[in-house]
């Protein structure tokens, strides 16, 4: 490649709203160009990294098997319709109809596609195990795109689908695949924690995600500081919070708290460590087709965790009500506790079971109940709904939990039957009967990864490409390209390069030497040689963007040296 007839369109200015490195580099060094919210253009630099990461995607998956498809972005409504995912995906769903008014869906994820594409055909266990995947284009109207390739609208996903006839087939199937996407992470460079994962809308048990390891990321892992467990805060479980605290003893009884609402308040009133208080949290559960009021009851030192929340529910989320919306039900907050609490909806956390001794709202202004014994719930649903914190326990070695930062790169899921049942995509087992597929589900951003390889390589100047990510890995930097000397030696070495099949390119543009050194820190090749005055006494010198470094050598070994370290 030849810089002087690239396109390369690097800038001094950033996009206004860009806030992360990706963003900010990935644009001002012309890997990536903005055409909308969240719709991007890869230019020919962005388009070398991205094949460079799907080659190394494909590589891993074929190695295991897997079969490569390609199916359609356009997909019809009807089989939204058919798996009952239309509402739960909502506006994320892009729609629109066609000549003959049917209405059609750009693809967010491919599930019943995948299914579609094998109901039918596939229809004896001697068939199965079986792994599809494609590397294409996804569309989700996000809400908020943002962070440029981070969370865009149109975005490339790796997305495999497995099939197979019985449970064990499936979690060797799922092991394997989170041993295939280390490998991937692993090649690709990337500091990365495999953790536990909620569900989500797609639904399922056993779900995991691959989490890059990044201050800058959107998700908050919970990972123990001295086992393997991590897990995502919206899936994240610790030891049962205990304390030494003596319980505050107290007959049963209502007592008059005239406008003690608070958490805060009540502890001090009343004397007592905040662990001995029920915390009452109201939301709006929304669900498909309605909304809900649920109250929630957790410790009074603990904070609800809103997605566990809405999944202890079954709802898509939960959302804040206003006080008012309160009144209504005749709750007035500061006041609320889980006793004879029959208007509402109420969950309660499971480390509240068979606590005695609490205080609680009483469910009238200005009292609470003290002495409360909340084994008298037998009838309540109590599930995990708290957030777990930096400093809590872990829950398989005890020792202390972590907080850190992570962005997801990957997520794999076991879905079993969710798909399959409403698509009524069967086989006949070996006993002759006809059952459900079982089927998980394996995403990887490609896209995403353009960002976070930036996210976690890179410094004040610019990118900094691993080996395997680089879009080219050598820059042949000519000083003065009106110096025949320098120019003749850059030539000489670009051809050699070449001929050693080193992915190269020769800045051969009539610029100075400081605007093109400032490029090739902004665009961050891994090296650049650097063919300048010091050519006149032999010498050449080499630039690795890793290090910063600038190393001397001596023109006859410029080649060796290269491949050396490469
Ligand atoms: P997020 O929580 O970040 O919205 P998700 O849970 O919706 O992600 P999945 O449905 O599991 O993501 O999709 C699989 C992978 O696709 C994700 O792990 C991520 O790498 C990538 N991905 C998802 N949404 C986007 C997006 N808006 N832009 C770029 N990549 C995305
Ligand atoms: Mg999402």
């Amino acid at each position: 490649m030849r810089f002087s007839n690239s396109y390369i369109p690097t800038k001094k200015e950033a996009p206004s709203d860009a806030v992360l490195a990706s963003h900010i580099f990935l644009d001002r060094a012309g890997f990536i160009q903005q055409v909308s919210a969240g719709v991007y253009n890869f230019l020919p630099l962005g388009k070398r990294v991205l094949d460079k990461i799907k080659a190394i995607v494909k590589e891993e998956l074929d190695a295991i098997n897997a079969q490569e498809v390609q199916l359609g972005f356009v997909t019809p409504v009807s089989l939204w319709e058919e798996s009952g995912r239309l509402e739960k995906f909502g506006k994320e769903l892009l729609r629109f109809k066609d000549r003959k008014e049917n209405t059609y869906i750009l693809g967010p994820t491919h599930e019943e596609m995948m299914v579609n594409m094998i109901r039918g055909q596939l229809k004896s266990y001697k068939q199965l195990p079986l792994n599809v995947y494609q590397i294409n284009h996804k569309f989700r109207d996000e809400a908020r795109p943002r962070f440029g390739l981070m969370r865009g609208r149109e975005f490339l996903m790796k997305d495999a689908y497995s099939f197979h006839s019985n449970e064990e087939d499936l979690i060797r199937e799922f092991n394997l695949m989170e041993k295939t996407y280390k490998k991937i992470l692993d090649r690709l460079g990337l500091d990365y924690r495999v953790v536990e994962a909620n569900s989500g809308a797609i639904g399922g048990n056993g779900s995991k995600e691959l989490m890059v390891l990044a201050d800058s990321g959107e998700d908050t892992l919970i990972v123990c500081s001295s086992c393997e467990y991590g897990a995502n805060v919206e899936a994240a479980k610790r030891e049962i919070k205990t304390t030494d605290l003596k319980e505050p003893k107290a007959e049963f009884n209502k007592f008059f708290t005239p406008n003690i609402k608070s958490i805060d308040d009540l502890s001090l009133f009343f004397k007592m460590d905040k662990h001995f208080i029920v915390k009452a949290v109201a939301k709006i559960a929304v669900f498909d087709n309605e909304e809900k009021i649920v109250i929630y009851f957790i410790r009074g030192n603990d904070e609800l965790q809103e997605v566990k929340a809405a999944n202890a529910i079954g709802a898509n989320e939960v959302i804040d009500i206003s006080e008012d919306d309160l009144k209504e039900y005749g709750l007035v907050v500061g006041f609320i506790g889980p006793l004879d609490l029959d208007k509402v909806e109420v969950i309660l956390d499971n480390e509240l079971k068979n606590n005695a001794n609490m205080v609680c709202g009483a469910n009238e202004i200005d009292k609470h109940f003290i002495g409360v014994d909340l084994s008298v719930l037998k009838n309540s649903t109590f599930k995990d709904i708290i957030t777990v914190k930096a400093d809590d326990q872990c829950p398989h070695c005890q020792h202390k939990l972590k907080e850190t930062k992570g962005i997801e790169v990957g997520h794999i899921f076991q879905l079993g039957t969710t798909y399959s049942k409403p698509l009524k995509a069967n086989f006949l087992d070996k006993d002759g009967k006809e059952k459900a597929l079982l089927m998980g589900t394996y995403g990887l951003g490609i896209s995403r990864l353009v960002a976070s390889i930036v996210e976690q390589h890179h410094d004040e100047r610019g990118c900094k490409w691993t080996k395997s990510t680089a879009p080219l890995m050598v820059n042949i930097l000519v000083s003065n390209i009106k110096n025949e000397m320098q120019m003749n030696k850059g030539e000489e070495i670009y051809k050699a390069l070449k001929e050693k099949n080193i992915d190269v390119i020769i800045d051969d543009r009539k610029e100075r030497f400081g605007f093109k050194m400032k490029d090739t820190e902004l665009i961050g090749f891994p090296l650049t040689i650097i063919i300048g005055k010091s050519l006149d006494d032999g010498n050449i010198e080499v630039y690795d963007r890793k290090t910063n470094k600038k190393t001397t050598v001596e023109k006859s070994n410029i080649i060796l040296y290269i491949m050396d370290l490469i």
